[in-house]
Order: C-alpha cells, then sequence, then structure tokens
C-alpha cells in the first residue's frame, strides 16, 4: 500500500491517495481522503500502476531494455535453431520491432515506478530535477516545473553517471548513440554502428540477429580489445562468419541528411575510401563524465583531463565530506553494479558504522551481451604475464556445445574457454568464457575466483553433465 495519487496513464487518472487493491478488469480500491472507494477505469493493460507524478517520469536505462532486447536476438536465434531440432514452422512473421519497443517501454517504466516507490517506503526524499554546485555544502536544483529549490548537506555524493561521447565528425549529430537506440519506433533495414566495445558489439550482434543489414566500423582489426586475446579473435571472427558486415581500420569523414531519415556515411576502411546509405548511424565509441554545468568549480573538486572525479579506495574526492562513484570516477569499471556496490559500502562505512566498508575493484566479473555471450574476470593473459612472468600457466579449450549437436556445421558457433593460473599452487587469476550460457555461469564462478580459488579447487569440483560449464573444472 503506497500513498500518493495513482493514474494509469496521463489520458485515465484515478485518484485514490492510498491503493489497496488494483485489479486487472480495471477496479481500483483505496483510501481518498480517508473514505473508502471503488473505482473502475479503462485500463491500458501495458501499464501497470504507477503514482501518478512518476508516470511522465522516465528515467534512461541502459542494462534492461538492452537485455530485453537481447532475449528479442536470441528467440530468433532460436527460432532458426529449432529447425535442425525437428521444427517445422514458416518464418514468415517478421518481427515486430514497434509492438516490442512500447512493451519494452511500459516495462522500464515501470520498474522506474517500482524504484522510485521504494525510496518513498525508504523515506528518501526524493527531488526530481538538474543539481549545480553552489559551494561545497550547497546544490541549486532545478526542478521540473522551471522552479529552483537550495539544498544544504553535511555530505553530498557525486553519482551523476555519463553520457555517450560523439565524434567531431561532421553531421555526426546525425547519428543516434545508444540512448537513441531505445527509442528507434522502427526497425531499420541498414545500420552502421561505430565502435569497438560493450555497446557497439552487443547492438551490432542484436540488429544482425533481428535481421537488420548491419555494418559495424572499428578502428583496427579487431573489437573488444579490453578483453583477452581469446575473446578477441574468436568473437570478431565469429560475427565476420555470422554475415556482420566489419569494416577494419576504418575512420568516418562525414555524414550527411539524404532525406526520409536516411543518412550517407563517408568513411576509409581496409578496403579503401567508400561511402552508404543507411537508416541509422549508431555511435558507440565510449561515455564521457556527466560534469557539465554541474559546478565542480565552486567546491574545489579535482578533476582528471576527461573530467573524471578521481577517488580514493573509499569514494573520497579530494575535499571532505565530498563523494564520488559511478562513471563520473576514472577507475575502468563503468558498471552499473558497481556503482550499485559501492554506493552500499559508502553507506555503510558513512552511516553504518562499518569504517572500512569500501569496494574492491579488483576481480569484477563482467559479460558482453554479444552473441555469443562473453563473459570474464581477472587478468588477461598478457595483463597476468606481465605481473606474474613465467610463473603464469593457462589452461584453454574450445569445442562445439552440445546444444549444435543437431545442427548443419554452418549454424554451429564457437565456444571456447581459458584459465589464466598464477604460481605454485596454481591460483586463478582469470577466468575468461565464450559461448551459450556464458552470461550465466560467470556469476558462480566469480565467487571462486574472487575466492582465491586454485586450478586444483577448481577440479575438485564434480562436473556436472552434460553441460559447456563442465569443461571449466576438467581442464587439462
Ligand atoms: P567502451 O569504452 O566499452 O568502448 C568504446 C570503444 O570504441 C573504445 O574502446 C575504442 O576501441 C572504440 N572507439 C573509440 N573512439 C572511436 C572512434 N572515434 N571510432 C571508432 N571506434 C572508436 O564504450 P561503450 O560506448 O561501448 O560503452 C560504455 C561503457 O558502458 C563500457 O565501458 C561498459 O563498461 C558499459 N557497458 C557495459 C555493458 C555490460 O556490462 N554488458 C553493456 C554496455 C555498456 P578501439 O580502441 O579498439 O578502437
Amino acid at each position: 500500500v503506497v500513498s500518493g495519487v495513482y493514474k494509469l496513464s496521463p489520458v485515465y487518472p484515478f485518484d485514490v491517495e492510498e491503493l489497496i487493491e488494483y485489479g486487472d478488469a480495471g477496479k481500483v480500491v483505496g483510501y481518498d481522503e480517508g473514505d473508502l472507494v471503488e473505482k473502475m477505469d479503462v485500463i491500458n493493460p501495458l501499464f501497470d500502476y504507477v503514482p501518478a507524478d512518476l508516470v511522465d517520469l522516465y528515467i534512461t536505462n541502459f542494462c534492461v531494455p538492452k537485455k530485453v532486447t537481447w532475449n528479442a536476438a536470441s528467440i530468433a536465434e532460436n527460432m532458426h535453431d529449432a529447425k535442425s531440432y525437428g521444427f517445422s514452422f514458416q518464418e514468415t512473421a517478421p518481427f515486430d520491432w514497434t509492438t516490442f519497443k512500447h512493451k519494452r517501454d511500459a516495462y522500464v517504466k515501470r520498474l522506474n515506478g517500482i524504484y522510485e516507490k521504494n525510496l518513498k517506503n525508504d523515506k528518501v526524499e526524493y527531488i526530481h530535477g538538474r543539481a549545480t554546485f553552489l559551494n561545497k555544502h550547497e546544490v541549486e536544483v532545478k526542478l521540473d516545473d522551471g522552479s529552483k529549490q537550495t539544498i544544504k548537506a553535511k555530505k553530498i555524493l557525486i553519482a551523476v553517471g555519463g553520457h555517450p561521447s560523439l565524434p567531431d565528425t561532421p553531421g555526426a549529430e546525425l547519428g543516434i548513440s545508444s540512448d537513441g537506440f531505445f527509442e528507434l519506433e522502427k526497425q531499420p533495414k541498414k545500420v552502421a554502428v561505430v565502435g569497438a566495445g560493450y555497446i557497439a558489439v552487443e547492438m551490432a550482434g542484436m540488429f544482425h540477429a533481428l535481421g537488420t543489414e548491419t555494418h559495424l566500423f572499428i578502428r583496427h582489426d579487431k573489437f573488444l580489445r579490453t578483453f583477452d586475446p581469446m575473446i578477441q579473435d574468436k568473437v570478431t571472427a565469429e560475427y565476420e562468419r555470422q554475415g556482420i558486415h566489419l569494416h577494419k581500420q576504418s575512420s568516418q569523414s562525414k555524414v550527411e541528411d539524404i532525406g526520409n531519415g536516411r543518412k550517407k556515411l563517408y568513411y576509409k576502411d581496409q578496403n579503401g575510401e567508400g561511402s552508404m546509405e543507411i537508416d541509422t548511424l549508431l555511435w558507440a565509441i565510449g561515455r564521457s563524465p556527466e560534469v557539465e554545468d554541474l559546478g565542480l568549480d565552486k567546491t574545489g573538486v579535482h578533476q582528471n583531463d576527461k573530467g573524471h572525479i578521481p577517488v580514493d579506495a573509499y569514494q573520497n574526492t579530494n575535499v571532505d565530506n565530498l563523494y564520488a562513484l559511478g562513471d563520473v570516477c576514472d577507475h575502468g569499471f563503468e558498471l552499473t553494479p558497481v556503482a550499485i556496490a559501492s554506493g552500499r559500502r559508502l553507506a555503510d562505512r558513512l552511516f553504518g558504522g562499518q569504517n572500512d566498508a569500501h569496494l574492491e575493484y579488483a576481480n569484477i566479473p563482467s559479460v558482453v551481451f554479444a552473441h555469443p555471450e562473453v563473459g570474464s574476470i581477472g587478468l588477461t593473459e598478457p595483463a597476468a604475464r606481465e605481473k606474474y612472468g613465467d610463473s603464469v600457466k593457462v589452461y584453454n579449450t574450445e569445442f562445439t556445445a552440445m546444444y549444435y549437436a543437431m545442427m548443419e556445421p554452418e549454424d554451429k558457433g564457437p565456444t571456447a574457454y581459458k584459465l589464466v593460473c598464477e604460481g605454485t599452487n596454481e591460483r586463478v587469476v582469470g577466468l575468461h568464457i565464450m559461448g551459450i550460457g556464458s552470461s550465466e555461469m560467470l556469476q558462480g564462478f566469480g565467487v571462486a575466483v574472487k575466492m582465491g580459488a586454485t586450478k586444483k579447487d577448481f577440479d575438485s569440483c564434480v562436473a556436472i553433465h552434460p553441460t559447456s560449464s563442465e569443461e571449466l573444472v576438467t581442464l587439462k
């Protein structure tokens, strides 16, 4: 039961201050000015109930809508694979991008509503607006209605995140970023994706799996270059094998609007100069901290040359009682769960009496929802060799997952795993996996690596047969 005036959508408001029940048939039971009331309303099934002041609030979120879209792309792949398992159906119904997009929006909106509701339940005063520091103890918040509110606090946490970077290519603004991806109402027939990190690889994979002609522009010969070389080699080769058009050693000189929402991209790649007409151009070349107009100069907080705020292991900035975490800091992990985890530790330290609480920034697992999935924790092989020299021992395997057993060679995807061990007891300092199920597999192995597991510990765990992950405990 949550207080607030509720409405189902901007079109069908109903004023119940305390909601007791909300039924599928549109029956609303609640308290209104102390009276128990029952109301009927017309319900758009896509909208669950959310407090009225949140209906128009749309917090851009990457991970959740991305994963939902990745699920859709995986279903498209599974439908293709189903034939190999004896299913016969015609893939006549194309993917309905627009319906899917609206359902995804509604889901994200509902989730955001829940987060806001939780804040209220925890009696957190939530003020929605854009904040600028006046000095190190005060911020001025420009509220959504244009008015301003000044807030004074003893301790202030800066967790403003970042925004996508754009290159200085003429016409770059004609392209979209990952935010724009989630606003696309129609499925583009042909896209150009520029970038070589998480977002470019995930988005290109999803576009391709859903049937869009996909061109991926990278500056070098491989993508995901911060990952272990095995991942770089295999995923790049697999994208090419699947039919994603890879433009290597590329750069873009100009983008033109050619009408009807279409663009012309001028570029250079391994084959020389070229141009192409596309429906959508997506830039995914990294993100920058969202520090513009934050007024950091009024606080004395230091920033590095890219605008990031340097912090110590406890999220302290150089100014007492000012803290920073998440993508506004330069710790190399622009990951939502990293920001959440460091926020929890900071709260425990400042207000929970846990004086030493802080996030350990080593051995953070992360996954790229590529096609196939990639999971990684710890050091890459080159980084381990640099750190530990000759005491490094590497175990590799490459195989065809059982899922593909029924398929023709051209439909079989790769699976490859690598363990990087160090020292005489072969402590596992890096684990790199790619293949079906890697994203779910990594969390458990992450716990083992975090606990300092050795190769012998891995081997002492009895294999679960038949699975792909059993290969990680039987490596020779
Ligand atoms: P990344 O920092 O991951 O990668 C961007 C890459 O693009 C660079 O490393 C660079 O690779 C390449 N690049 C840079 N400039 C250019 C250019 N002008 N032209 C072509 N390529 C260029 O950034 P993303 O935007 O992909 O993602 C931002 C962050 O969001 C990531 O760091 C990640 O932490 C997070 N994220 C995490 C996800 C997850 O956990 N699954 C999903 C999505 C995002 P190179 O040097 O090889 O050219």
